[in-house]
């Protein structure tokens, strides 16, 4: 039986992603948390859904939850809960109450699904990472962040475009912070195996335009319809299908390192890692060339600073 829990269920990316997964034939069972004041709100997505499950012969079992304890037995628990952002709000003004939100949400998994692998996605993700480790009391290898895999499907749709060459032939990643600070890793990018600078038409990309555009590709989606949610909610798809498939696919999420890449410790950043039932098997080696590895130690140093901020709020806010 496999069980998976939702927690900030009626929001977008919350919904989005328990649509995807109902179509996935190894869960059995989704169990959609909200808060009271959105349970009916759930309920009401819930038969949507089973509507449009039905047209596909899709007998799934999604549950509408306000009762933490619904969460036992969960195989993985996804947190997408999170304050919305306000105009001229500073990635520390969101992290402060966000990191209330995970850090109860943490220590409830605690208790009742003490199994379980968290996947965080509220941001910014990579310093709530490190918080739902703290508050949960996780093997770092069960409590991973979504950031640089969706980063890195975005790179690879801008290579694809500009290439004109089937998305499925690049291979690329982005690492590093989801934020200002991401690292797309262009020295070890290949297309079909081979690297990108012996491609025709190499020399016409602007990679600083291409970086600007990876970097702002998000905010460019809201300024336009308020929200991302396929490009996310597919994202977590991936590595939720990686897990209870146990498929050991190498994806890059967020990750608390103590030195494993380049000697960076007690923060926790997107890497590549080889993901399978257990969570995170273990971290890849990364290349990088001088450029990226400067990169690398900034995105290292600002999340850093905003964790060890954010630790310093929770203790004070006791
Ligand atoms: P949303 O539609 O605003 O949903 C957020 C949900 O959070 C709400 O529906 C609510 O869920 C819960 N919530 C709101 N205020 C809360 C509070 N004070 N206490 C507890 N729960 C609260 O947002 P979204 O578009 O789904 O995005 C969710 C989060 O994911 C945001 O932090 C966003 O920045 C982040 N995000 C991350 C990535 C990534 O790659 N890491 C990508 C996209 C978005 P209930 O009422 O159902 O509990």
């Amino acid at each position: 039986m496999v069980k998976i829990t939702i927690m900030g269920a009626s929001g977008t990316i919350g919904k989005n992603v328990a649509f995807t997964l109902a179509k996935e034939d190894v869960i059995d069972e989704i169990v959609m948390y909200s808060r009271e004041s959105s349970h009916a709100r759930v309920t009401g997505e819930i038969m949507d859904m089973y509507d449009a499950l039905a047209a596909e012969d899709i007998d799934s079992v999604l549950t509408p939850s306000c009762n933490v304890e619904d969460i036992a037995g969960s195989k993985v628990v996804l947190i997408t809960s999170g304050v919305p952002r306000k105009d001229g709000y500073t990635r520390l003004d969101l992290a402060e109450p966000n990191s209330k939100i995970i850090k109860q949400y943490a220590q409830n998994i605690a208790e009742y699904a003490p199994d379980a692998i968290i996947l965080i996605v509220t941001n910014p993700v990579d310093v709530m990472t490190s918080i739902a480790l703290e508050y949960s009391g996780f093997d770092k290898k069960r409590v991973i962040g979504l950031g640089n895999h969706l980063d890195s499907l975005r790179l690879k749709t801008i290579l694809a475009k500009h290439f004109n060459i089937n998305s499925g032939e690049i291979h690329t990643r982005v690492i590093g912070e989801h934020g200002d600070h991401m690292v797309p890793l262009l020295s070890s990018t290949t297309i079909g195996g081979i690297p990108l600078n012996y491609f025709a038409h190499y020399t016409d990309l602007d990679v600083g335009e291409l970086v600007n555009r990876l970097k702002n590709a998000g905010g460019n989606i809201i300024s336009k319809k308020g929200a991302t949610e396929y490009g996310p909610s597919y994202a977590i798809s991936n590595l939720i299908s990686t897990i209870v498939n146990d498929s050991r696919k190498i994806l890059t999420v967020s990750t608390y390192l103590e030195g494993e890449v380049e000697g960076v410790y007690d923060v926790s950043l997107g890497v590549p890692v080889i993901l399978c039932r257990g969570g995170i098997q273990r971290i890849v080696p990364v290349r990088m060339n001088d450029y990226e590895r400067s990169e690398f130690f900034e995105a290292a140093r600002t999340v850093k600073k905003c964790t060890y901020a954010v630790r310093d709020y929770l203790n004070e806010s006791l």
